[in-house]
């Protein structure tokens, strides 16, 4: 938590705002893909695992993008022990005034992370960081008018993608309210506003404004993620004021470092490829070293790790940050 805000921590924190759930670690612990999306219980017992055998010092019990969209109305193929949910289809057309549902978090879909985010407080108390997570309005977006027509509204009907901007974003906050109740420390504000589908100059006109409300409205720090190459918005993201940037490895660690400034605090940065999936022990720990060396401030995979990673592999990563902190003392 004070690596969220660029404090300083006896040694390097290490931890995720995102999934680091193998299809390994549910065979170790018998808890499978999809019940843990959808039992309170699992979910909780799944996702501390991730503190308890991985060795990071967060606990993020959301695995997939689906909860808050399932409880809008959204289709979902919730996958299985060897893939993760998707949303499939779409609810709205773009010019549609549409209305959120008043008791969309009293819906399973969103109740369940609820619950399981409560049992994570109740047993870990302040030993861990729990950290929830919630969509912001650009993925919410997606999902319910499909990613073409959204896409494309951004160009030809700004109108209208501000219009849903604006409904969705209750959605966010009010999920994130709901999980800062239900005990979670920080959380991951996930929107997908990669440079593949969102020019830097659309981040600044239709996002910036409301991430930085989301960090003014909300009482506990903001994890944004948002994969691929972000290096063009990174200036415009540490302007939210937003505490964390989860980056991803499409971003060389100490550009990031230079682009976020003093202010901002960085997690990830680590590929899930190359590194978590297909690295050798060596090149973990070199990795972790130029993450170190770069300044950032939370070290971790930049994404929700693929399913076929080795958990061997994420457990030497979170070692291998313990271990280099005790090769330089002070
Ligand atoms: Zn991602």
């Amino acid at each position: 938590m004070t690596a969220l805000h660029r404090g300083k921590t006896p040694r390097p924190a290490t931890g995720s705002a995102t999934s680091v759930v193998t299809t390994d670690l549910m065979e170790k612990s018998r808890i499978f893909f999809p019940e843990a999306h959808l039992s309170p219980e699992l979910m909780a017992e799944l996702a501390a695992l991730g503190h308890e055998k991985l060795g990071f010092d967060n606990i993020m019990p959301l695995f997939s993008v689906c909860h808050e969209s399932a409880a809008l109305g959204c289709q979902v193929d919730w996958g299985d022990r060897y893939s993760m949910p998707s949303c499939r289809g779409k609810i709205a057309n773009i010019e549609d005034d549409i209305k959120v549902r008043e008791d969309f978090l009293q819906q399973p879909e969103c109740q369940i992370p609820l619950k399981a985010l409560n049992l994570l407080r109740k047993r870990y108390g302040n030993q861990v960081a729990i950290v929830g997570k919630v969509f912001g309005p650009w993925t919410l977006g997606y999902h319910i008018f499909g990613v073409q027509e959204f896409l494309i509204a951004t160009l030809l009907n700004p109108a209208a993608v501000h219009q849903a901007i604006n409904r969705l974003k209750l959605v966010t906050i009010r999920f994130a309210q709901a999980q800062i109740e239900a005990g979670a420390d920080a959380l991951c504000l996930a929107d997908h506003a990669t440079k593949d589908l969102c020019c830097p100059h659309a981040y600044q006109e239709f996002l910036q404004p409301v991430h930085q409300e989301f960090q003014e409205k909300l009482s506990c720090p903001l994890i944004l993620h948002i994969c691929g190459d972000t290096a063009d918005r990174i200036p415009a993201i540490s302007q939210t004021k937003i505490a964390c940037f989860h980056f991803d490895s499409a971003v060389p660690a100490d550009q990031a470092r230079r682009l976020a400034g003093e202010k901002l605090a960085l997690m990830g940065g680590t590929s899930n490829l190359n590194v978590i999936r297909k690295g050798s022990p060596e090149k973990i720990w070199d990795d972790v070293k130029e993450k170190l060396a770069a300044g950032i401030d939370i070290i971790g995979p930049e994404c929700a790790v693929p399913l076929d990673s080795p958990s061997e592999n994420l457990q030497f990563l979170a070692s291998s940050v313990r271990l280099l902190r005790r090769e330089k003392p002070g």
